[in-house]
């Protein structure tokens, strides 16, 4: 099963240690060197997953990958040499799976790519409930009373796995492990922004807490205090 992983990426040099250090691991490769040819590339269909830099010619890796995302579930891990928090929220709400922020280490990579492979596999159907909250995972829509949210991608994982463990305290680091599929390597800050959008939408917005701090462990997910 020699899954085929294509590299968008328009630094030669790059591209062609990645295609090297996968192909040592099993992989077969395919570089592409702008956005158009890695976007049409792609939507063929042919691979399991795109590493896809953000600054690339023609079309820069977040318009790629929203133009993809419209068509395609195919796993996307991002290269960005920019080290800022935004950016790497930006990718993933435009549906990215993980991200690599270069320079990085080959082990990351093929570990990345591993768990990106694996997680890559089609989602249950799933219909989650909490009090007056509803959260249809096919649909990728949730409700609080009926009302929908206007929750972003990521959002809806992690709201999706709260509910799936309610009344569990997750630490950061198992949130990061389980909605984003990777070891904790250093980040918990993303789950704390994640964190505070939620409580925007749902907890302030209507008035409820769903979400609480455990001091030191992490949060906790349960019937709203109403
Ligand atoms: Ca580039």
């Amino acid at each position: 099963m020699n899954e085929k992983i294509l590299i968008i990426e328009d630094e030669l040099n790059i591209a062609r240690m990645l295609q090297l250090e996968l192909e040592r691991e099993g992989y077969l490769c395919t570089v592409a060197a702008d956005g158009e040819a890695g976007l049409a590339a792609a939507l063929s269909g042919e691979y399991a997953l795109a590493l896809l830099d953000v600054m690339l010619p023609k079309m820069d890796g977040f318009a790629v990958l929203k133009a993809l995302r419209e068509q395609s579930s195919m796993a996307v891990i991002m290269l960005t040499a920019r080290g800022e928090i935004e950016d790497r929220v930006e990718g993933l709400e435009l549906g990215a799976d993980d991200y690599l922020t270069k320079p990085f280490a080959m082990r990351e990579l093929t570990a990345r790519v591993r768990t990106a492979l694996r997680h890559a596999k089609p989602q249950e159907t799933h219909l989650l409930t909490c009090g007056k909250l509803q959260l249809d995972r096919l649909q990728g829509k949730a409700w609080f009373d009926g009302e929908e949210l206007l929750l972003t991608h990521k959002e809806l994982e992690i709201l999706g796995y709260f509910m799936a463990h309610k009344n569990e305290t997750c630490s950061r680091e198992e949130l990061l492990r389980e909605v984003w599929g990777y070891d904790y390597m250093g980040d918990t800050n993303l789950i704390d922004v994640y964190i505070r959008y939620l409580r925007g939408k749902i907890d302030q917005r209507f008035g409820v807490q769903y979400l609480k701090t455990v001091r030191g462990l992490g949060y906790v997910f349960g019937d709203a205090d109403e």
